[in-house]
């Protein structure tokens, strides 16, 4: 008898435990994914960026795990001679803060010291001589990472992933799960909407933006929406010598992509659910993003939009991180989603934790019980005050 896991969400998430399962534990799970082009998943529209400065201990430790695989990709995901490349930059990321917001900046360094990660805090002067493009007009100090932190193509890493997992024998089928069947506490098989059914001794939920309808079967109330965020593609003559990915105070943020940059921000005004892709919001570039990076690097004066896009935050409205571990009811159902703008980076060592649990009954490598949904059971939020 073979175990059968199945896969709802073909994403990096679930393409990653896909192949962890194969390649660490010898299970071929079978992934579900309902659009093979990826057209809106989140892994294909994200900024695709990995840092340390987070507040809350398990994500540094998740990203410095991340961090270290994605240094060793292509020796972990080659396949047939060939081995995929991300184009990892290791950058940095600098967080700004204002006189108010120092204090939370302060508490999020000694977490981040703590965990190890290679982070200084600086003042606007010595932030001033290091990064002479920056205007410090306003700000009380900087955060900058110093090693570890940057970006990467995530689409580079999804479609690695997803290689590497079929030729460990993991199966891709084109398919849309519509209905969880189950057997008292157990799920017993998926229906899909072409009719088709997948026995399962084992099910794990990574359908990003899209878990919570099939949670919601299983009788959990999944606090996960589709929030759509925006991205602005800049062409700029500015040269800022070792830019890194840079955090306003006020949550505008920009870094370097090719020749130019990229950008973005939180919406403005109602973060609603389910807000159409195709429609970005250019008057929040106009309104907000602009003002404040010709503030703060006027060598941007000259700067262009010459494209956006906008993808699906998988936007947890409890607590803001990873709901990651087996489903409180449901005997062999697990989920791995919810992580707010920071699911790219952590994917490889959720991916081998979920995979640890499916094969093993247990976490091996990391603990991610932090993550566990039965936090939103009890009323216990893990909350991440570094959400961008
Ligand atoms: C604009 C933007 C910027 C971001 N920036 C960063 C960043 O800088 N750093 C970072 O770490 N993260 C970032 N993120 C978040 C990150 O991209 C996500 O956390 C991550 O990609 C989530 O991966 P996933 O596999 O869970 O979801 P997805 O990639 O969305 O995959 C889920 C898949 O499930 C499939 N699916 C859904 N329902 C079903 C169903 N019923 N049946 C079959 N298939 C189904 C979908 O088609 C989809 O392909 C960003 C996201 C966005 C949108």
């Amino acid at each position: 008898m073979t175990y059968r896991v199945l896969v709802v969400g073909g994403g990096v998430i679930g393409a990653a435990t896909a192949c962890f399962l194969a390649a660490r534990h010898g299970l071929r799970a079978t992934v579900l994914e309902r659009d093979p082009t990826y057209r809106q998943a989140s892994s294909a529209l994200s900024a695709s960026s990995i840092r340390q400065q987070f507040s809350c201990e398990i994500n540094v430790r998740l990203s410095q795990a991340s961090l270290d695989f994605y240094r060793r990709i292509g020796d972990e995901l080659a396949v047939d001679g060939h081995r995929p490349d991300i184009g990892l930059t290791e950058r940095g990321y600098l967080f700004l803060a204002t006189a108010a917001g120092l204090d939370v900046l302060r508490a999020n360094h000694a977490v981040q010291r703590a965990c190890g990660a290679s982070v200084i805090l600086l003042q606007p002067s010595a932030l001033q001589a290091r990064l002479p493009w920056l205007d410090v007009d306003g700000i009380a100090a900087g955060s900058l990472g110093e090693a570890g932190e940057g970006w990467f193509d995530g689409y580079s890493v999804l479609q690695a992933f997803r290689r590497k997992a079929i030729a460990l024998g993991a199966v891709f089928e084109r398919a849309s799960v519509e209905r969880v069947e189950c057997t008292g506490n157990r799920v017993a098989a998926v229906v899909c909407a072409d009719g088709r059914r997948f026995d399962a001794d084992a099910l794990l939920i990574a359908a990003g933006a899209w878990s919570a309808p099939l949670a919601e079967q299983l009788g959990f109330d999944l606090p996960v929406r589709a929030r759509k965020r925006d991205v602005f593609v800049l062409a700029s003559p500015a040269e800022l010598p070792g830019c890194p990915l840079v955090i306003d105070p006020g949550g505008v943020w920009f870094r370097p992509e090719g020749r130019g940059f990229i950008a973005g921000c939180p919406p403005r005004g109602d973060d609603i659910d389910d807000a159409p892709l195709e429609q970005i919001d250019h008057g929040l570039f106009e309104e907000v993003i602009w003002p404040a990076l010709a503030h703060r690097v006027p060598a941007f004066a000259a700067l262009r939009v010459t494209g956006a896009w906008a993808g699906y935050y998988e936007y947890n409205t409890f607590d803001q991180n990873g709901i990651v571990g087996r489903l409180p009811g449901c005997a062999n159902a697990f989920v791995g989603c919810g992580f707010s703008g920071h699911g790219i980076q952590q994917a490889p060592a959720v991916a081998r934790g979920l995979a640890e649990l499916l094969a093993l009954g247990g976490y091996e490598s990391l603990d991610l019980s932090p993550l566990s949904p039965q936090r939103i059971i009890d009323r216990r939020p893990l909350l991440e005050r570094n959400v961008i």
